[in-house]
């Protein structure tokens, strides 16, 4: 269901860049943060407040650089492997997801490790293990080299094929067409994930699907948004970082559901005030990974530069929340009470 709210009709020119008012704003929602990433920020958050600072993390919590650097300067330090951790340290595994060995690694180095793998990626990491122990030969649909992609496949390298996209479809080599599956990546784009689903089709007609949607809620949600704003407008702007599937991948849809021109942002500073030239409607959003701050400053800038009627499109709404990790629960539970 698609309704439209206005939210707010600005003036333009608050900083005098323009008087006049150009058009208006299409605001996305749902937008920005899903469950996972707000749960992985809090687990770092709450890991500095109970264990003090330093705190490690394998590998950006999340992919968006502005969370990096406030977590950062809270006491986190950020480092790409186990090795780099002092041995005894606490480190935490990011939303994204880990092999196995990785958690082996920690246990070799005496690390106390906090998973904040989301509970979405999780499910595919359980999926992979229950083909894989029945035999099957697993296509994971899914972006070479992302940190989710390497953390899925090695629960099971022997058994798993990565699948990038529908030109690689011919390139598959599997033991058995009879017992082959598809699974894929959280972050994907719905429509080219089917592309590539139907290619593999053609080839092993006797491919079976997840039991349930690895395109997780929040992916989904967010092209969804997108699709129904992307035909109205002749400008859509992501707010994510360029290392965020989720936010490139909703580019790609605005640009391909009828926007004029889409481009992601790390902030207001990254937009180019040429793309504004002949635009009446701008489409905004933001990937799974930013925080709200960072779209707030974009209706700021925009509302500067005659952009300050802004109209929330609602798409659908988001309750769900997930709990912090198991280990960390514990701990926090164990925490004596502040004396008077
Ligand atoms: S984008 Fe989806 S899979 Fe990734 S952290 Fe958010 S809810 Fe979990």
């Amino acid at each position: 269901m698609t309704s439209t709210q206005p939210r707010s009709a600005g003036s333009g020119g608050a900083s005098g860049v323009t008087d006049a008012p150009r058009g208006r704003v299409l605001l996305a929602r749902p937008r920005g943060y899903c469950a996972g990433v707000d749960r992985a920020v809090q687990t770092v958050e709450h890991a500095l407040e109970h264990y003090g600072a330093p705190v490690y993390v394998r590998k950006q919590i999340v992919h968006n650089l502005h969370v990096v650097r406030a977590l950062e300067a809270r006491g986190a330090i950020f480092v790409e492997e186990n090795d780099e951790v002092p041995e005894g340290s606490i480190v935490v595994f990011s939303a994204h997801g880990v092999a196995p060995e990785v958690h082996a690694q920690a246990a070799e180095r005496g690390l106390k490790t906090i998973d904040a793998t989301c509970p979405l990626v999780t499910k595919v990491h359980h999926e992979v293990r229950r083909f894989a122990e029945a035999g099957y030969d697993i296509l994971l649909i899914g972006h070479d080299g992302h940190e989710e992609v390497v953390g899925t496949s090695g629960e099971a390298p022997e058994r798993v094929t990565l699948v990038d996209g529908p030109d690689d479809v011919a390139n598959v080599v599997v033991r058995d067409p009879a017992k082959v599956v598809w699974l894929s990546q959280t972050t994907l784009s719905v429509d080219e994930t089917m592309q590539t689903v139907n290619a593999l089709r053609e080839r092993f007609p006797l491919l079976q699907s997840p039991p349930s949607d690895d395109i997780c809620y929040a992916t989904q949600n967010r092209q969804a948004a997108v699709k129904t704003i992307a035909p109205q407008v002749e400008l859509f702007l992501v707010v994510g970082s360029a290392n965020s599937s989720n936010s490139v991948r909703m580019v790609e849809v605005a640009a391909s559901c009828g926007a004029g021109a889409a481009h992601l942002v790390e902030n207001a500073a990254a937009i180019d005030e040429s793309w504004l030239d002949g635009v009446r409607t701008i489409g905004l959003s933001s990937g799974a990974s930013v925080p709200e701050i960072l779209v707030r400053e974009v209706v700021q800038w925009l509302d500067e530069h005659g952009f300050g009627d802004v109209q929330e499109v609602s798409h659908t709404e988001e309750r769900l929340t997930f709990a912090l990790p198991r280990e960390l629960r514990r701990e926090l539970q164990a925490k004596p009470a502040p004396s008077d």
